[in-house]
């Protein structure tokens, strides 16, 4: 029986987000042991539970309130939404942060060798997606209406199988589409992974650590995206050299023993320091020039 007291996270099982919302929940400090191949999995450290299932059961998990929290990409959200309206159902959710993994596009694909000119030339046309939804969305807002050719897998052979003139699926690189003879038109929409809450009552306890959670989440995304940079440079050119630091905030700058005319700098920037920037601070004398992960980050 589980207990109604601990919170209840529904992640994907296998598959594409699991690595990345295991990743993120461990870096949050939450222990858990996910080796064994069990449908639940409680953390060790914390009132957390762990169940692990398909992606396409996270939303309405969360919908249902079954669960009270979901990792989930928008692109499965957002089609179980509209799936739940059509139907009159109940599909309330709360996203609390989109997070940094998990991007994609829903994208329109034709044959290679097939004139594509605009939407208006798929009007009629077949189309086979494991999204009809977002694709009627899609058509709807052009005005135009299409065919659905309802597939779960291996989307991308209907063309070639002569089941649809055309596929709406999931692209990252586009070599899945190239590899079967295929080629982007048009994006649908955009997606990433999103962390979402169940609508209702929560208990003032599951409240506040689901609030530290997410304070915590903000603080691994934020120094995922920051890094720690030191350098040495001229005192004369310090105003010229933190001009050019991308997002940084005012640096510490600290006297270098036995050197007058030079200081060391240390900063936390909100980009990358991409070596083009590097070669420019160096053309102003500064030189030791460090770019470092950073592991936390509270503000
Ligand atoms: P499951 O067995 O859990 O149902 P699945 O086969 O439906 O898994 P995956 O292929 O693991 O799903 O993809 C999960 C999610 O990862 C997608 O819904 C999407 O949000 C995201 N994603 C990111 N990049 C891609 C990509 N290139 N192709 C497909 N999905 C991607
Ligand atoms: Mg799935």
């Amino acid at each position: 029986m589980l207990d109604n007291k601990r919170i209840r996270i529904a992640m994907q099982k296998s598959g594409r987000l699991s690595d990345d919302s295991r990743e993120l929940l461990s870096r949050c400090g939450i222990k858990i042991n996910l080796q064994q191949q069990r449908l639940i999995a409680f953390a060790e450290n914390m009132p957390i539970d762990i169940l692990r299932v398909r992606d396409d059961d996270i939303p309405g998990l969360v919908m249902d309130g079954v669960v009270d929290l979901g990792i989930i990409g928008e692109n499965v959200l957002e089609e179980e939404l509209l799936t739940r309206q059509a139907q009159g159902e109940n599909a309330g959710y709360t996203t609390l942060r989109r997070l940094d993994f998990g991007g994609c596009r829903l994208s329109l694909a034709m044959p290679a060798d097939a004139g594509y000119t605009g939407p208006e030339c798929l009007d009629n046309k077949r189309i086979a997606t494991s999204y009809p939804h977002l694709l009627k969305r899609y058509f709807d807002s052009k005005n135009l209406s299409f065919k659905p050719c309802m597939l779960n897998g291996s989307v991308e052979v209907a063309p070639r199988a002569g089941l649809a003139d055309a596929i709406c699926d999931l692209v990252s690189t586009g070599a899945t589409l190239e590899a079967n003879g295929l080629r982007e038109v048009d994006v649908i929409y955009r997606s990433k992974a999103v962390l979402i809450q169940r609508e209702g009552e929560m208990p003032e306890e599951k409240q506040y650590l689901i609030d530290k959670l997410l304070t915590r989440i903000q603080g691994v995304i934020k120094a995922r995206e920051s890094k720690y940079i030191m350098l040495h440079a001229p005192s004369e050119r310090l105003e010229e050299v933190i001009a050019l630091m991308p997002g940084a905030e005012r640096p510490t700058v600290l006297p270098l023993a036995g050197d007058q005319a030079r200081v060391a700098m240390h900063m936390v920037s909100s980009e990358t320091l991409f070596w083009e920037t590097m070669e420019k601070l160096k053309s102003l004398g500064a030189s030791s020039i460090l770019v470092l992960p950073i592991e936390k980050m509270m503000e």
